[in-house]
């Protein structure tokens, strides 16, 4: 019999990190999560029992430090880390957009997820395995216009993903990205009611023009992000690494 996988998933305490949450947890996992959200934390570690929650912001080195031992103490160690966590940062053209709302992206979108990577590798390099997911965004690709600051911190993450990839291969360790595109979530809802209100439409209008540019014709759901975590951490998966998958209905841009 395997032993259950001991995962860790920042930002988890909503949105895709919990949908995450959800569907590593039915795959049996041992999960510890990480938020800045008291209040989300709390709602999880109720919804969730046996759950391992922390206030952590991934952008402070230290407070990622105590939570990797925290989590060390209370799962004996760590198979996955999923770094979820991303906020969308300043939006705006690049002249406006200000030092704070510049290193804000950076700061979340990629020094956290490198500072949590750090932590974990010595304890996945010592047991010679791990799985390390990165969540990034289909707007690499897609680029859409003002969102600089978000755009440039989720290329940093792929390319710490296709650096990190190389580096450890060699001693079991896989890291891959998630490209999530359309997803039905509060983010998205709240990216589009904005757009929405700019021009004095419905958000279903606007919804409607963004899914044209989507073959499927339809939002990707919460929870397929979490099965593509379970599958890129799972040994179905174990020669997959370097990788950027994306998860968005095949998106048609021009
Ligand atoms: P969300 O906004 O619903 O939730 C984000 C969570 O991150 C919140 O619980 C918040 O408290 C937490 N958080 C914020 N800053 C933090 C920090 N410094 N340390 C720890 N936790 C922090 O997010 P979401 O929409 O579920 O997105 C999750 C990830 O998926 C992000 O990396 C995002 O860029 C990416 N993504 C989302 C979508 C989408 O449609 N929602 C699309 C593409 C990519």
């Amino acid at each position: 019999m395997t032993s259950a996988q001991r995962v860790i998933i920042t930002a988890g305490a909503s949105g895709i990190g919990l949908a995450t949450v959800e569907r590593f947890r039915a795959a049996g996992a041992l999960v510890a999560i990480c938020d800045v959200d008291e209040a989300k934390l709390a709602a999880a570690a109720i919804a969730h029992p046996g759950l391992v929650t922390s206030k952590v912001d991934v952008s402070k080195s230290d407070q990622v430090q105590s939570f990797i031992e925290t989590v060390q103490a209370r799962l004996g160690g760590v198979d996955v880390l999923v770094n979820n966590a991303g906020i969308a940062g300043e939006i705006g053209p690049i002249e406006d957009i200000s030092d704070d709302g510049w290193t804000a992206s950076f700061n979340v979108n990629i020094h956290g997820a490198f500072f949590m990577m750090r932590a974990v590798v010595p304890l996945m390099k010592a047991q010679r395995s791990g799985a390390i997911i990165n969540i990034s965004t289909g707007s690499t690709v897609t680029l859409p216009l003002n969102r600089s600051p978000y755009i440039a911190s989720k290329w940093a993450i792929e390319g710490l993903t296709r650096a990190a990839a190389r580096e450890l291969g060699p001693h079991n360790i896989r890291v891959n990205a998630i490209r999530p595109g359309f997803v039905d979530s509060e983010r998205m809802r709240g990216i589009l009611g904005d757009i929405a209100q700019k021009r004095g439409v419905e958000l279903g209008e606007v919804e409607a023009e963004v899914l044209q540019y989507i073959s499927m014709r339809s939002k990707v759901q919460p929870q397929e992000i979490g099965d593509m975590a379970v599958f890129l951490a799972s040994d179905k998966a174990l020669h997959v690494t370097g990788q950027l998958m994306s998860v968005d209905g095949n998106i048609e841009w021009e």
